[in-house]
């Protein structure tokens, strides 16, 4: 399914993933990143590159349960592989379908 949604839309996909996953960020922001998929800083605040909207939804998906998930998990070490294996089991094959190259986030911190 191809993305390509509004800003709105992307960010209502993303509260309604933060219910699911119970963490509450403090704001959500869209924005220019041309290195990175996605940012959490320690206030809580996600922000997403602008580019994401045009990527499909299950990457979308991808992206921002990867990026919620830092609320609750600062690194990318097992706990953390664990959860994303838990709210979305196909997660490795998401994040290949990606139509630029793979970026990272800055959440290693
Ligand atoms: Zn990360």
């Amino acid at each position: 399914m191809a993305g390509d949604i509004s800003k709105e839309d992307f960010k209502q996909s993303v509260r309604q993933w933060a219910g699911k996953l119970k963490v509450h960020p403090s704001q959500i922001r869209i924005q220019k990143m041309s290195r990175k998929w996605a940012s959490c800083s320690l206030n809580n605040r996600v922000s997403f590159s602008e580019d994401i909207l045009l990527e499909d939804v299950k990457v979308q998906e991808y992206v921002i349960v990867h990026e919620l998930l830092h609320l609750r998990v600062r690194n990318h070490g097992r706990l953390f592989s664990s959860l994303m294996a838990l709210y979305l089991p196909d997660w490795e094959e998401r994040s290949k379908l990606t139509r630029n190259v793979p970026r990272g986030d800055n959440a290693a911190i």
